[in-house]
């Protein structure tokens, strides 16, 4: 029989000590439900995380983890890049650890990149919670990155998303060392399709003021 391909998830971690233990159950019984199909690899980037995130990793105990640890806080964008760099998978799914991605819509991710997607992006809905300022931001950060580079950015496309094995090996073979993971995906082009979601809010901790957010 053929040997399973290989998904790889992908999970920046910054100071989510209090989100790992129930995030990685979660994801352990979504992964279990596709487990005929697929083999895991789960790759967390710990961040330079300064609260027990990294102990809280060591715990988990599962043969499919690997976790790349950072000498300090480099951003997300650098941890996803890590990330992506280590992955061997057929295919990488970036998510975030702190419920703002929901962890049920993985498969439906999965189907779209069976169906012939090679990068399929999560969209955020509107989040009429999010606040004027947050949303004003989100907006006039759009107007400005639209205006000034020639890529196409949806707005409220977010990290959210999987890509395939080409468009991994393309995204790695980019020399950018400043740089915004989902911003280059796009640049890269590739057949795409949208997953619309609703993101609640942050589970525990506090997420950084942040225009680029996703
Ligand atoms: N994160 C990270 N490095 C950072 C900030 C955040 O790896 O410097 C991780 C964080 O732990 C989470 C994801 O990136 O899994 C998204 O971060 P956050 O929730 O703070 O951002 P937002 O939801 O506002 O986009
Ligand atoms: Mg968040």
């Amino acid at each position: 029989m053929r040997e399973k391909p290989i998904i790889s998830i992908v999970i920046p971690i910054y100071n989510e000590a209090e989100n790992i233990p129930r995030f990685f159950r979660s994801l352990a019984q979504v992964l279990s439900g596709l487990e005929e199909k697929y083999e895991w690899e789960i790759i967390f980037i710990d961040d330079g995380s300064c609260d027990s995130s990294a102990e809280e990793l060591r715990k988990l105990n599962d043969g499919r983890i690997q976790v790349l640890e950072f000498s300090r806080n480099f951003g997300k964008e650098a941890a996803l890049s890590a990330g992506l760099n280590q992955a061997r998978g057929e295919a990488a799914l970036m998510i975030d650890a702190d419920f703002q991605h929901p962890l049920e819509l993985i498969p439906e991710f999965i189907a779209k990149w069976e169906a012939g997607a090679e990068v399929v992006i999560g969209i955020r809905k509107r989040n009429k919670k999010a606040g004027l300022i947050k949303n004003a931001g989100s907006f006039i950060f759009y107007r400005i990155i639209r205006r000034i580079s020639t890529v196409d950015i949806i707005p409220n496309e977010t990290d959210f998303r999987l890509v395939g094995r080409e468009v991994i090996d393309a995204f790695n073979r980019l020399g950018e060392s400043k740089r915004m993971t989902r911003a280059l995906i796009d640049w890269l082009g590739f057949r795409r399709d949208y997953l619309y979601f609703e993101a609640p809010e942050r589970t525990n901790g506090r997420a950084g003021y942040n225009f680029s957010s996703g």
